[in-house]
């Protein structure tokens, strides 16, 4: 039997936890050690450590203390690993826990976060999706049911010293820019509610000043919110410090591309069962600076798509000059005024786009001024049919029901 190296209890809080940590910082301690070729079992929190509830009320998506995520489970040592290898994970497979076969999905308040919509959706809702089986539901969406492309949101290595000093200054010129911006340009150290793991006080309270944030991705992977690192891949990571060092959370049972939502995909507490090994060396054989990886064999086989266009021409009208923010943004603003006419609230079509196996592409980025991007809406997703026809759109929904909205607190 695959032994589970981390175990969680969701009636505890995370902070009780030492398996779990949630700031990147090269001393937190391993919690445990494998060779390479072992497979394992890890257990993970979702993303916000159970703050958010499967109930019809978004005050905790409104409320949620965002300096407290991510909580990862780890850091795993690997014998053997050093610098420079490179760690080699197969995610060989990810799991809800039966006790807890649901995930959320939010809008975060444009006071508390955001999100990539936050001028159009400023204020905080959510959505519970039901996981049954491969297959997930949400009672606040209706007309929609999809197969899960499971993945773990983040995952990698811990950073060395020297690497943390670099993005510790350069996130920090970038937020020095504009202090005062709401949300902030980046999330940067901020020990108050720092979760070191198995660090003792003393040294965590010099180290939870400098530990980097788990918010963005970067060069060692981390919050990369890619759907297609699904169950079944294989990644390859940098390694920055003895033992490598690699911690996982965020798991998502299902994410459109750009986890455009924020809050997020259809996030869940869960399992997650790897196989680790080395490559020596790897990174500079291969020249490696972030990771690379191999998709699943096994994908949903969704293939037919109605695909969104959009270019780097604001809401506004204003010109951009082949700015693919701007052109995803116009894409997924034009998916979700298509899907509002058949019925849908706009806040639906938005939480559809952030929690369904969209694709999005980068489709042209040299067509001076526009950039073009794309969003792929699967269209077997769906109960009824949203294709264009002679006779418009086939309203098959009344309306009754929304997603739930919290209004901000004044
Ligand atoms: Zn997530």
């Amino acid at each position: 039997m695959t032994e589970t190296i981390i175990k969680i209890n969701l009636s505890e809080s995370p902070y009780d936890n030492d398996c779990i940590h949630n700031r990147w910082h090269p001393d937190i301690p391993m919690v445990a050690t494998v060779k390479p070729g072992d497979d394992f079992i890890v257990e993970c929190y979702d993303w916000t450590g159970g703050q958010i509830k499967d109930d019809d009320d978004a005050a905790d998506v409104r409320d949620v203390d965002l300096s407290q995520v991510h909580f990862l489970s780890g850091p795993v040592g690997v014998e053997g690993a050093e610098p420079g290898d490179l760690l080699v994970v197969d995610i060989l497979d990810i799991g809800a826990f039966p006790e807890s076969e649901w995930g959320f999905n939010g809008f975060f308040s444009k006071k508390n976060g955001g999100g990539f919509l936050t001028d159009h959706f400023p204020e905080a809702q959510k959505s519970i999706w039901d996981i049954n089986g491969m297959f997930t539901k949400s009672r606040h969406v209706p007309g929609v049911e999809y197969a899960g492309l499971i993945h773990p949101g983040l995952i990698g290595c811990l950073p060395s010293q020297e690497m943390l000093e670099e993005w510790n200054t350069r996130e920090k010129a970038l937020y020095d820019t504009e202090p005062d911006r709401v949300p902030a340009l980046a999330t940067l150290p901020y020990a108050d509610t720092a979760h070191m793991g198995r660090m003792s006080k003393e040294d965590s309270a010099t180290a939870a000043a400098e530990a980097a944030r788990t918010v963005p991705p970067r060069e060692h992977g981390g919050n990369c919110d890619i759907k297609d690192l699904s169950r079944g891949s294989k990644i390859y990571f940098p390694v920055y410090v003895e033992g490598g060092g690699l911690s996982v959370g965020d798991l998502h049972f299902s994410q459109g591309d750009g986890e455009i939502t924020f809050c997020g995909a259809i996030e869940m507490a869960g399992w997650i069962h790897m196989r680790v090994n080395l490559i020596k060396g790897g990174m500079s054989k291969y020249a490696i600076k972030n990771p690379i990886f191999k998709p699943s064999p096994i994908t949903p086989k969704y293939d037919d798509y109605l695909i969104f266009e959009g270019i780097s021409v604001d809401e506004g009208g204003k010109q951009h000059y082949l700015d693919v923010h701007i052109a995803y943004r116009q894409a997924c603003l034009n998916a979700i005024e298509y899907l509002h006419k058949f019925g849908y609230s706009k806040a639906q079509a938005y939480a559809i786009l952030g929690t369904a196996p969209v694709q999005g592409h980068i489709s042209g980025v040299v067509d001076i001024p526009n950039a073009c991007a794309t969003l792929w809406l699967p269209t077997d997703i769906f109960e009824f049919d949203v294709q264009p026809g002679a006779d418009g759109p086939t309203k098959e929904l009344d309306g009754s029901i929304d997603v739930p909205l919290a209004p901000d607190l004044e």
